[in-house]
């Protein structure tokens, strides 16, 4: 292999340009070309093509979102859009892709390789970490950070005004977020999707840790649980049971922002093995970091087999909340 292409899809995640950097700069070490593609999949169809250098990845260790750009494309999901794509690997003789996204963005990677055998390799960031394949994804641990430090300036005021604060944190279907956010933050309640949930039970809680002498209570829940949102479930506690939630979601700014050290060390390992990998002919697989060690897998496990919560520290959770 003499030249590989690298491009950032679907949501960004920080540390997405720290594995950027270790992409180009292990192709680079180990004799590669790299073709930097900009606005992922929309990019790649239209050609947006540029040699990477040592030099193009310089200062972007530290900063979040993604210089390459990232993009959502509906015309990547169709095999007129796919075949337009290799078409334009072919052209620039590209002769394997790093796809650094979510699954969406490995499905379309997985596509592109069924049908013109392209060798792809993903590289897990997004900060939901509900990917199969890697026990941490790039961006999560920053995310978590990021919720984090909201959570204690809520809890200041929560304590302050003797209230229960309901705080929504992203995780699209999975509850990883807010499970780490609400044992590092001594939430009270975390309502996650893994776990049903059941809403008097905890507002039996609530009152009970009152009369035990707690003044204010946070309750983080994860956006895409059974029983709604943060709003929603605000507003059915207060029909039901009288008790009054102060709601706060925190949205988008889980998402941007400097990355973590862990993101940082995570993502240069990760880019660097994608980089081994493919050079190895490797290929429809997924780089992942299991118990510590580098990993592939086969890209469809990404998201046909599903990464399991941790059920021990969500019941520790509650213990720790008395
Ligand atoms: P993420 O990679 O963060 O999960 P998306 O789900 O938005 O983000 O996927 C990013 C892009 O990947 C989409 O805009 C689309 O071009 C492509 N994609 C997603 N799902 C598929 C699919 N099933 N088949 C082909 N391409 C897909």
């Amino acid at each position: 292999m003499k030249r590989i292409g690298v491009l950032t899809s679907g949501g960004d995640a920080p540390g997405m340009n720290a594995c950027l950097r270790a992409v180009v700069r292990r192709a680079l070490y180990d004799g590669l070309e790299v073709m930097g593609i900009r606005r992922g999949y929309a990019g790649l169809i239209q050609g947006e093509f540029f040699p990477m250098t040592m030099r193009s990845v310089s200062n972007i260790i530290q900063r979040g979102g993604t210089i390459l750009e990232t993009a959502r494309s509906q015309e990547f999901t169709t095999q007129e859009g796919r075949k337009m794509a290799a078409l334009k690997l072919g052209e620039a003789n590209v002769e394997g892709l790093i796809v650094i996204g979510g699954d969406g963005s490995f499905r379309g990677a997985h596509s592109l390789f069924m049908e013109w055998y392209i060798p792809v390799i993903g590289v897990p960031a997004t900060i939901d970490n509900d990917i199969y394949g890697s026990d941490y994804t790039i961006g999560y641990d920053t995310a978590v950070n990021t919720a984090l430090e909201s959570i204690d300036r809520i809890r200041d005021t929560a304590a302050a005004h003797e209230r229960i604060f309901l705080v929504e944190v992203m995780g699209r279907k999975a509850g990883f977020i807010a499970l780490e956010v609400g044992i590092g933050g001594g939430a009270e309640e975390i309502i996650i999707p893994e776990v049903k949930t059941d809403l008097k039970a905890i507002c039996a809680r609530l009152k009970e840790g009152k009369k035990r002498g707690k003044t204010s209570a946070i309750v983080v829940v994860a956006e895409g649980d059974e029983a709604g949102g943060a709003f929603q479930i605000a507003e059915k506690i207060k029909a039901s049971i009288g008790l009054d939630f102060r709601v706060v979601v925190l949205g988008h700014i889980q998402r941007g922002g400097k990355p973590s050290a862990r993101d940082r060390v995570l993502a240069s390992r990760l880019g660097a093995a994608a980089v081994r990998a493919i050079n190895q002919g490797e290929k429809d697989k997924m780089v992942g970091v299991v118990n510590g060690k580098l990993v592939l897998t086969p890209l469809t496990d990404s998201w046909e087999k599903k990464k399991k919560l941790d059920k021990e520290l969500y019941d520790l959770a509650s213990i720790l909340a008395k």
